[in-house]
């Protein structure tokens, strides 16, 4: 027998309609490509989205149409982000940081026939405009700041100007698609992601409710996490929800920038990559002081390094350790912790905060071993972990191959990442299947090894790869990139593993490195480092 109960449809723009309701003052603040800080409320913020939403409807945007963006996080990006779902088509977010073929292949494979672009892109464009050839390109700014440019493009606040600043949404199923995100693609070509307005929804719905109370009643939010990265996280969903007021930072996120922006917009938490925080963490040494209110952290990505939250911590901001991909919308599992935990000694809580948080509801989890069976959830016993949920990607958009590489035959996302899980459901995440070091049989975690080595004052990143070795298969080779002009030698990097790891698994070597290459996400990407150190020979078999 059937519930009762009117079956309304689950749909994104019926965010905006309850923000500019009830919270219309809740701020989108926007530090734009222009140099100005704009304001805007959630009620502004939908008024333009109409406006945006008739705009496009007459430039012939209609259901199923994909969109692109390639854009910074301000208010412009964030009224696309709800315009163009709401009339049923996809939003499509290119990340700026991919290579130009990278882009490309992108906006191909998806099939785009709109980009909108900040400022910033305007001559990256130009020079790809003739591999995207039936492309309308709108620039995003008003006509003041309108650059000469070889894209015939049009102006965003023109499109704006004059139009009706309400209306009814159209309605469809809630399955419809709405949103598409290619994953970074450090192997292969990049795969997308294509969210529907129901698993957004649920997204935001989970979000709100596993991390609204640490947020607290209408937060000031900081996504350093650009909307080019899974939604930011979902909080251009989550934020509507919950009334948060959005800082957007634009392009410049740098430690010394952040601290300022925090500052000024009395933002009370922030959310981004470790390496976001490395610079942030540094400039608050630097200046001797927090930013006031800010007092939590959203961190996910790649692992984030014990002493890090343990800095942050100190300085009474509260980390919470998110774990998730492209694929799961994003968020996976969360570290707030449970009322019980609240209380324990610092380092315990510490212990905690290094894992990668309980399963948010609605994502079930399991792991499966080398021998392909289910393993316990014993917070021993690792594997490959798989997860299941109406968040999380049923395959891939246009490319049944990896989907059916993705999915297994029960219906559960294989995520690549090797991972135990407590009994309470607190996953630890190991490494990646292709990160971690098979040595003598044994597996050498890069992310324990990295994380124990980065409490060493003297590196400020470092990364473990493995490099073949005849007795042991693959042995661990740890690059450096330093705090200081002082190079840390082997000794004394594993002087500081000494207590928490076995010598075995000690890197046998360490190299220096200037910079460390960045994957399109921010993360190291160990890609490069496997080449660029691919003939390096270890002590051993000098
Ligand atoms: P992306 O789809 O670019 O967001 O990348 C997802 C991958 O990032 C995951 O499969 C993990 O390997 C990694 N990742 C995400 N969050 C964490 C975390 N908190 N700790 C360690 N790795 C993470």
């Amino acid at each position: 027998m059937d519930g009762l109960m009117m079956n309304r449809p689950l749909l994104q723009s019926s965010l905006l309609d309850f923000a500019a309701e009830s919270f219309p003052n809740s701020e989108i603040v926007s530090r734009r490509v222009e140099g100005d800080l704009h304001r805007q409320g959630w009620a502004q913020t939908r008024a333009r989205a109409v406006q945006l939403s008739l705009a496009l409807q007459d430039l012939g945007i209609g259901m199923g149409d994909r969109v692109a963006t390639l854009a910074w996080n301000g208010h412009r990006h964030l009224e696309i982000y709800h315009a163009v779902p709401a009339i049923g088509a996809v939003c499509h977010t290119i990340n700026p940081r991919l290579s130009p073929e990278q882009m490309c292949f992108i906006a191909h494979h998806a099939g785009d026939g709109m980009l909108f672009t900040d400022l910033t892109f305007v001559p990256l464009l130009e020079k790809l405009k003739d591999q995207l050839p039936t492309m309308r390109f709108v620039i995003m700014t008003d006509r003041a700041h309108m650059p000469e440019n070889g894209l015939d493009a049009l102006c965003y606040e023109d499109l704006l100007e004059g139009r009706a600043t309400d209306r009814e949404w159209p309605e469809f199923p809630e399955t419809t698609a709405s949103g598409l995100c290619y994953t970074s693609g450090t192997t292969g070509d990049p795969k997308g992601t294509l969210y529907s307005h129901r698993s957004n929804m649920l997204h935001s719905l989970a979000t709100a409710a596993v991390l609204g109370p640490d947020l607290g009643i209408q937060p000031r939010i900081l996504p350093v996490v650009p909307l080019f990265h899974v939604n930011a996280w979902g909080l251009p969903f989550t934020a509507p929800l919950i009334g948060a007021s959005l800082v957007m930072p634009g392009p410049h996120l740098d430690g010394a920038s952040l601290w300022d922006l925090c500052q000024s917009e009395g933002v009370q938490s922030a959310w981004g990559v470790p390496t976001i925080w490395q610079g942030l963490y540094a400039e608050m040494k630097a200046r001797g002081a927090k930013p006031e209110a800010l007092r939590h952290i959203v961190v996910g990505g790649s692992a984030m390094p014990r002493s890090l939250t343990e800095g942050f911590e100190k300085l009474g901001i509260d980390v919470n350790h998110a774990w998730g991909m492209t694929e799961t919308s994003p968020l996976g599992s969360q570290g707030s912790l449970s009322a019980d935990k609240r209380d324990l000694p610092f380092d315990r809580r510490m212990d905690l905060k290094q894992t990668q948080g309980r399963r948010v509801f609605g994502v079930e989890m399991k792991i499966i071993g080398d021998d392909g069976t289910r393993q316990p959830h014993d917070g021993k016993a690792m594997g490959e972990l798989y997860v299941r949920g109406s968040t999380v990607a049923a395959g891939y958009y246009k490319n049944p191959d990896a989907s059916a590489k993705a999915i297994d035959k029960d219906g559960w996302f294989g995520t690549g990442d090797i991972a135990s899980i407590a009994p309470d459901s607190t996953l630890t995440l190991r490494d990646r299947a292709k990160d971690l070091i098979k040595s003598g049989g044994e597996w050498i975690s890069s992310i324990d090894v990295e994380n124990l080595a980065l409490a060493h004052p003297g590196i400020a990143q470092c990364a473990v790869i493995a490099m073949p070795h005849p007795k042991w298969d693959e042995r661990p080779l740890m690059v450096v990139k330093c705090a200081g002009d002082a190079r840390p030698t082997l000794e004394e990097i594993c002087t500081t593993l000494e207590t928490h790891l076995a010598r075995w698994q000690f890197p046998d070597d360490v190299v220096y490195v200037e910079e460390m290459p960045l994957t399109a996400t921010g993360k190291i990407s160990k890609l490069t480092l496997r080449e660029r150190f691919k003939d390096h020979v270890l002590p051993d078999l000098r």
